[in-house]
């Protein structure tokens, strides 16, 4: 919490934030492993958690639990002190069971989760023991995803970070020179690519990518473009590595993409009438489908519930594209840094929150009695029953949205919630 309160004092001092730091509803960071086992088609995600992590993996990932899932959890509970050998060498055996019956995996993480009896393991030392026992074939990490220390998305945080940390060092001319990051749904990632390559940016890579093995080098030659903005700890490791981050908005709507695309041309030297002539008909389409979209959502008014750290480039987008206008902007952590174009485009009187008090908040929700409130899946129920019509924001995770194609879908996720209600009243 120390960098959101160094990094606030850049804000426009206009803008007040509104920080909270009581109750608060918000998935752990296991939850990002349903989005994250699903990208990276080579990993396997060990948790070490108890009989509570485990059903959390299980409900989370609902259907895929028939598509032979590539994710455990060790459970480790009701030990004492003079357990924790034995419980060392259950993670060991649990991890070797998982790499004989799974031979094609290359990267299996180790995932830390809240049980005192977990928090007692040093799991990073573990990792390190098999890392060095299973390589080359396999590499072996390890991140946490405590509810105590990580949200939801922060889960993903973690991961790359983790990943970041191990990428091999290249001198500045053999270094990657773009790097986005931030997990992409594949079709989106090849979209991108597409950009970029008819923008003549040929060394690129995406962090992270389907298959372990793609390891791109990384050094003071490396720009890095951020794909999502839950991606702090990651970001602070890509810079102590000597890469720089390109600053930009996030690519959601067609606003949010052009930007995006061009801030990453800019610093990669391609010239603006070059990338402009990439992006002009992709942008101009998606600007077409989002004004079908703006017709129907205009002066709505909405509501976000801190969960994802994807509100303040949500509301930019609903209000900018579509003309929705964000009533309060709550959202887990502030990186006033990333963050600070995003920042720039909300419109003034917009309440922004950081952190939770979440009775306090529930109380401004029905007093706004917005149109559409974002939140968490413990909270929408509730508050559909009060006559609130709810987005949950973990579909956002679970959905391609970014980029010019998936705008129009982007819109949709706002939009039918809002349909649903009309004709639940008719
Ligand atoms: Fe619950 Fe913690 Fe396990 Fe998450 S990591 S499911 S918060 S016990």
């Amino acid at each position: 919490m120390t960098a959101a309160v160094q990094t606030r004092s850049t804000l426009p001092a206009e803008r007040s934030i509104l920080r909270e730091r009581g109750q608060r509803e918000v998935f752990c960071g296991l939850t990002s492993i349903v989005w994250l086992h699903r990208k990276m088609q080579d990993a396997f995600f060990l948790v070490i958690g108890s009989r509570t992590c485990a059903h959390l993996l299980q409900s989370a990932a609902g259907v895929m639990i028939f598509a032979e899932p590539r994710f455990a959890t060790a459970i480790i509970e009701d030990r004492d002190l003079a357990g924790l050998a034995s419980a060392d060498e259950e993670v060991e055996r649990m991890a070797a069971e998982v790499m004989r019956r799974r031979p094609g995996i290359k990267q299996l993480f180790l995932v830390g989760s809240c049980p005192s009896e977990v928090i007692k393991l040093d799991l990073a030392r573990i990792a390190a023991r098999l890392d060095k026992r299973m390589s080359p074939g396999v590499r072996v990490l390890y991140y946490s995803g405590s509810g105590i220390e990580t949200t939801f998305t922060q889960g993903e945080d973690a991961c790359l970070a983790a990943i970041a940390a191990t990428l091999p060092a290249a001198s500045a001319d053999q270094a990657v020179s773009l790097l986005v990051v931030g997990a992409l749904a594949d079709v989106v990632e090849d979209q991108f690519r597409r950009y970029f390559h008819d923008m003549a940016v040929r060394s690129i890579a995406f962090l992270p990518s389907s298959r372990g093995g793609d390891l791109p080098a990384i050094g003071p030659g490396t720009r890095y473009l951020l794909a999502q903005p839950f991606l702090a700890q990651t970001a602070a490791i890509l810079d102590d590595r000597g890469a720089t981050r390109i600053d930009a908005l996030f690519p959601l709507g067609a606003e949010g993409t052009s930007a995006w695309l061009m801030a990453a041309a800019d610093a990669l030297g391609v010239s603006p009438q070059r990338a402009r002539a990439v992006i002009a008909d992709p942008e101009q389409r998606a600007r077409a489908v989002l004004e079908k979209w703006r017709s129907e959502l205009r002066g709505k008014r909405a509501f976000f519930f801190p969960d994802s750290q994807l509100e303040i480039p949500l509301a930019r987008f609903l209000w900018r594209e579509l003309g929705v206008d964000p009533i309060e902007i709550g959202t887990p952590y502030l990186h006033s840094a990333h963050l600070a174009a995003e920042l720039g485009l909300i419109p003034a009187g917009t309440q922004i929150s950081e952190g939770q008090d979440v009775d306090k908040q529930l109380d401004r929700c029905r007093h706004a009695r917005p149109d559409i409130t974002i939140c968490g899946l413990g909270l929408a129920n509730p508050l559909e029953a009060e006559g609130l019509t709810t987005k949950w924001s973990i579909e956002l995770l679970f959905t391609p949205i970014h980029g010019y194609e998936q705008a129009g879908d982007l819109a949709a996720l706002f939009q039918r919630p809002l349909d649903r209600r009309s004709r639940l009243k008719v």
